[in-house]
């Protein structure tokens, strides 16, 4: 049997600010269904990794593949790389979701206007189809009742599981989380990780950055732990959580709980 390319593979991903090595060689492979967290201190360079995984930020080394297809490179100016090609570019950022820890709601878009947006332009989809389409999200989410509101009048939970709904009418492959909550009044946290438990329950392939330890213990398939730009430890919840073998990672689990 001819198994499925990974949804999301990274190799070798290098990224430098100046003389700052924030990542120094990062590998990662995510196959369908799979629920990677990313833990690790501030700074350790966890958004770093994610916004290189669609081209946010230009790493400096590595390779991205996306459902087995290679996301074509070239060396830019100041030794980055670039996308050499950008219809491919265009296409596999569509199939990588970000969910970014303040929302990026366009403010002067209404919910809806916000989610059929992009759909629209960039999958071809027609107004009435991509209306359909957002009002299931919406009502997946459970703010049914706000497509019609500005980003504004929103609370901070409810403009992230718009900004989640927003993600998924795109029908990305992979979703990338960056810290979702963090952005967040603590009562609000519980509504926007009940969204992405229900995602990673239908089986999701997402990356999630996050400080909720315990959700991550609960909804994770592999837990990676980033110290310094390098993969300190990774394995599953049990294994990094309870019994991890660095010193660094058992450090970090021992202040975050
Ligand atoms: P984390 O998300 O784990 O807190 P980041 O990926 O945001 O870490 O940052 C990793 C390191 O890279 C930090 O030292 C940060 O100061 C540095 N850094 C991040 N973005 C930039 C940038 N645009 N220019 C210079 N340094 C940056
Ligand atoms: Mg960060």
């Amino acid at each position: 049997m001819v198994q499925a390319p990974p949804a999301l593979e990274i190799r070798n991903l290098h990224k430098r600010y100046g003389d700052l090595e924030v990542l120094k060689g990062i590998s990662l492979t995510a196959r369908d269904g799979d629920v990677i967290s990313i833990l690790g201190s501030s700074g350790s360079g966890k958004s770093t990794f994610l916004r290189c995984i669609n081209l946010l930020e230009n790493p400096n080394e590595g390779e991205i593949l996306v459902a087995g297809e290679q996301l074509k490179l070239k060396q830019g100016k100041s030794g980055e790389l670039v996308a050499a090609d950008a219809a491919q570019i265009n296409r596999m950022r569509s199939k990588l979701g970000f969910v970014f820890q303040n929302f990026n709601l366009w403010p002067h878009m209404s919910v809806l206007d916000n989610i059929i947006e992009a759909p629209r332009r960039v999958l071809g989809q027609s107004k009435a189809e991509a209306i359909e389409a957002a009002e299931a999200l919406l009502a997946k989410v459970g703010i049914a009742d706000k497509r019609h509101v500005y980003p504004n009048q929103l609370s901070g939970g409810q403009q992230q599981r718009a900004a989640i709904a927003r993600t998924l009418a795109m029908q990305p492959k992979v979703i990338l989380f960056d810290e979702p909550t963090s952005a967040l009044d603590p009562e609000m946290v519980q509504e926007v990780l009940n969204v992405i438990r229900a995602l990673a329950e239908e089986g999701r392939t997402m990356l999630l950055v996050t400080h909720e330890m315990n959700f991550a213990k609960q909804v994770s398939s592999e837990v990676v732990f980033l110290h310094q730009g390098l993969v300190e430890e990774q394995g599953t919840p049990e294994q990094v959580f309870d019994n991890p073998r660095s010193a660094r990672c058992k450090q970090f689990m021992s202040s975050n709980r």
